[in-house]
């Protein structure tokens, strides 16, 4: 089949490139630098299917665009879909598909990563020792165990992020809608969210961003946690309402924050903008925090996630030419 591959980095090409060449019947690749968007979709042509990453606009526009020239299949190459108007891909016939399982270790360890990293200043102790200053002054941190940590949603990043901090003899509480019994068995303890917000000491959030989920941190849900109490996001920018968060950190009822995704990240996130000017002032004030340490969306970034991810998006693709509908990862 041939796929219109964007927002492609020289990684992506060579994981996919390589995926590829082990099929019995490789697929033919195109790969484009450029994001999808209503301006990009055309490079679509003679395509039967596009493969997108996480800041692609796949709105109903582009998915017009798309299925006029020809595109049934949208093959995301994340495990995120907030990103696809899906109504209006159902409405137009075209399938969307995306990699559910690819290494939920790889973004559970980087949200440990961040806390760890948060909790004993790691970030700043890095540049004190360059400048050969030793001083301990501001790098007070805090022992783990028996911490509260809360996981919102304990799917399959969650469950293994809460399954490392058990391991550090964290307590453990969650939130999720459809509460995982084996964490259940392995000693956390499933609650309300208004339970939740003034017990944690740490929020680590794992919950997929939709219209339930979106702003889930606000100033009412800041208002009821504890004060310093710390917010790691790996799962999508939209969970957290930025601008309460900053006041919260300007008040210090937030005590840090860990991000590796933001709101209106798909200006920034991906791409080297170190020549230019930074717009977006929200995020400028969020750097200017000591307690802030933001990663750009790099959790997934790992040999052995981008391997799977490479498979699984190609092996839907396959799955799709050969009608095996059952055996792909289809979210519509
Ligand atoms: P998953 O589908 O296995 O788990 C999601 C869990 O969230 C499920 O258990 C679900 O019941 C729960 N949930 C749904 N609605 C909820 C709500 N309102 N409140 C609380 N929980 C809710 O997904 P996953 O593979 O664990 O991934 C989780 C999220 O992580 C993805 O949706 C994606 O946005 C994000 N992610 C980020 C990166 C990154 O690089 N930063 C990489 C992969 C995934």
């Amino acid at each position: 089949m041939k796929v219109a591959v964007f927002s492609t980095k020289p990684y992506d090409r060579e994981f996919l490139t390589q995926a590829n060449a082990l099929l019995a019947q490789p697929h033919e690749l195109v790969f484009h630098e450029t994001q999808l968007n209503t301006h990009s979709a055309l490079l679509a042509q003679g395509c039967q299917a596009v493969c997108c990453f996480v800041n692609d606009h796949v709105d109903a526009d582009v998915l017009q665009q798309l299925a006029a020239q020809g595109v049934t299949l949208v093959a995301l190459r994340c495990a995120g879909f907030n990103q696809v108007d899906l109504a209006a891909a159902k409405n137009l016939g075209i399938t969307v598909a995306r990699v559910a399982d690819y290494s939920p270790h790889a973004v559970a360890e980087h949200a440990l990563g961040l806390m760890l990293m948060l909790n004993r200043h790691l970030h700043r102790a890095y540049h004190r020792v360059r400048e050969n200053d030793y001083s301990l002054n501001g790098l007070l941190g805090f022992d783990m165990v028996n911490k509260v940590v809360a996981v919102i949603g304990t799917g399959k990043i969650g469950e293994v992020f809460a399954r490392i901090a058990l391991g550090l003899g964290c307590k453990l509480i969650a939130y999720d809608p459809q509460p995982n019994q084996a964490l259940v068995e392995a000693g956390v303890t499933y609650v309300p969210l208004e339970q939740l917000w003034p017990q944690a000491d740490v929020i680590s959030l794992h919950c997929p961003l939709n219209s339930s989920t979106h702003h889930l941190i606000n100033s009412e849900s800041i208002a009821r946690m504890k004060e310093g109490v710390m917010i790691i996001n790996t799962g999508r920018g939209g969970l957290i309402d930025t601008r309460a968060v900053i006041s919260g950190l300007k008040s210090k009822k937030i005590g840090h924050l860990g991000l590796d995704v933001y709101e209106e990240e798909g200006d920034l996130f991906f791409e080297d903008n170190s020549n230019q000017l930074l717009q977006d002032d929200v995020f400028a004030r969020l750097l200017t925090f000591p307690n802030v340490v933001v990663t750009g969306h790099q959790a997934f970034f790992t040999r052995e996630a981008l391997t799977a991810i490479a498979r699984v998006t190609l092996a839907n693709i396959t799955h799709f030419e050969h009608n095996e509908r059952d055996k792909m990862c289809t979210v519509n």
